[in-house]
């Protein structure tokens, strides 16, 4: 008989399994508490079957089962030693007429599939919530990784020009450091124009003969001087570090542009920065652009530092008037709050001299920027 019914459950539960979407694997079912208790379909098979109700007891326990203290021993060993002395009793009688048995192998078929099938229920449910879970948890770290990257400031280029998609219209744009370039509102150059005129105060020079290094750094010829030139305005003594040409010049006076200007950028001790603007034009030979000139290097960013001096005071007009507001830098990263001292009277160079800068920089001058209500002053 225990064979019979081992080999009945066996074919049930293989059917079983065969019709689930979801067929077992391995043997040992993971979701215990899942469990139904098969108490329905016992109460189905009816109350005449006294041993089913202890075959009940047998089955799987509920879970909180494990709470409840049962005086005189577990429900598991009672319904053992029942269902031992039923198999006993049943062993005695006449074998495959047993109609009473047969029903309560039934019963116990019907629990053990049902039970069966609430395992693979629940295992199927597992899966899939594990499956939700997994699901999110990526998705959260992919909109973590996009926020992350979003959070990340563009990369930065370095590069710049007077043209095309590196251009002033851009620079602003291209490097997070040069905002100023396109938000600021204290930007250089100017159309100088309607200045107040008062009696501004004399620019001290005192320039010397003087060490020097030339550059061409792909964006101007720029000469380096060792220290000792000064000017002094505004109380304050500002050191003569560079100067550097641009074509045509960047400032305009009263809608005037002239051939060439070059800047001579100084810094105070607290590091704030003047530039004197001498602007440019066609005339008599330059001695100090010929200095330069002649010490030209043969390479982009190769520097010369030529045996010879120059001498800064060569770039100063016979006139000092002059105009005066505060600006920028007139090329990336466009720092704001420079003093911009800008000569009156222009100095003059010989065409020759002029178009052998413009072999090498046809253009290079940022486009005029807005005055944006600026006080200009100039001299009377
Ligand atoms: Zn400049």
């Amino acid at each position: 008989m225990r064979k019979l019914i081992a080999l009945l459950t066996g074919f049930v539960v293989i059917a079983v399994g065969a019709n689930a979407s979801d067929p077992p694997k391995g043997g040992a079912p993971t979701v215990e508490t899942a469990v139904k208790p098969a108490s329905s379909a016992h109460a189905s098979a009816g109350s005449a079957h006294g041993a089913s109700a202890a075959s009940a007891a047998s089955g799987p326990k509920l879970p909180y089962e494990a709470t409840l203290p049962i005086p005189g021993g577990s429900a598991r060993a009672k319904s053992s030693a029942k269902s031992e002395e039923s198999e006993k009793a049943k062993d005695d009688k006449p074998r495959g007429l047993d109609v009473k048995k047969v029903d309560e192998t039934e019963a116990d078929l019907t629990a053990k599939i049902a039970q069966r099938l609430a395992i693979l229920r629940a295992n199927q449910a597992a899966r899939a919530a594990a499956a939700e879970k997994a699901r999110k948890a990526a998705a959260a770290k992919e909109a973590a990784a996009v926020a992350e990257k979003a959070k990340q400031p563009p990369p930065k280029i370095e590069h710049w020009t007077y043209e095309g998609e590196t251009g002033p219209a851009n620079w602003g744009k291209i490097n997070t450091d040069w905002a100023k370039c396109s938000a600021g509102n204290r930007q250089s150059p100017i159309d100088i124009r309607d200045g107040m005129k008062v009696d501004l105060e004399q620019i001290v020079f005192d320039y010397r003969p003087t060490s020097f290094s030339v550059i061409d750094n792909g964006h101007t010829v720029q000469v380096t001087l060792a220290g000792g030139n000064y000017l002094t305005v505004g109380n304050r003594m500002y050191e003569l570090l560079q100067f550097h040409f641009h074509r045509p010049s960047e400032e305009r006076i009263n809608g005037k542009g002239f051939e060439m200007v070059v800047h001579m950028v100084h810094r105070d001790a607290e590091g704030k920065l003047a530039v004197l603007a001498v602007l440019l034009e066609r005339g008599n030979a330059s001695p100090i652009i010929q200095t330069v000139w002649n010490n030209l290097p043969l390479e982009k960013n190769m520097e010369v530092s030529p045996a010879v001096l120059i001498d800064p005071t060569q770039f100063l007009p016979q006139r000092r008037e002059y105009f005066t507001y505060m600006g920028s830098l007139t090329t990336p990263p466009c720092t704001e709050g420079v003093l911009w001292l800008v000569m009156k009277q222009p100095m003059s160079a010989a065409p020759a001299q002029m178009a052998l800068f413009s072999r090498l920089y046809p253009l290079n001058a940022r486009p005029i920027q807005p005055n944006a209500g600026r006080v200009i002053k100039e001299s009377n």
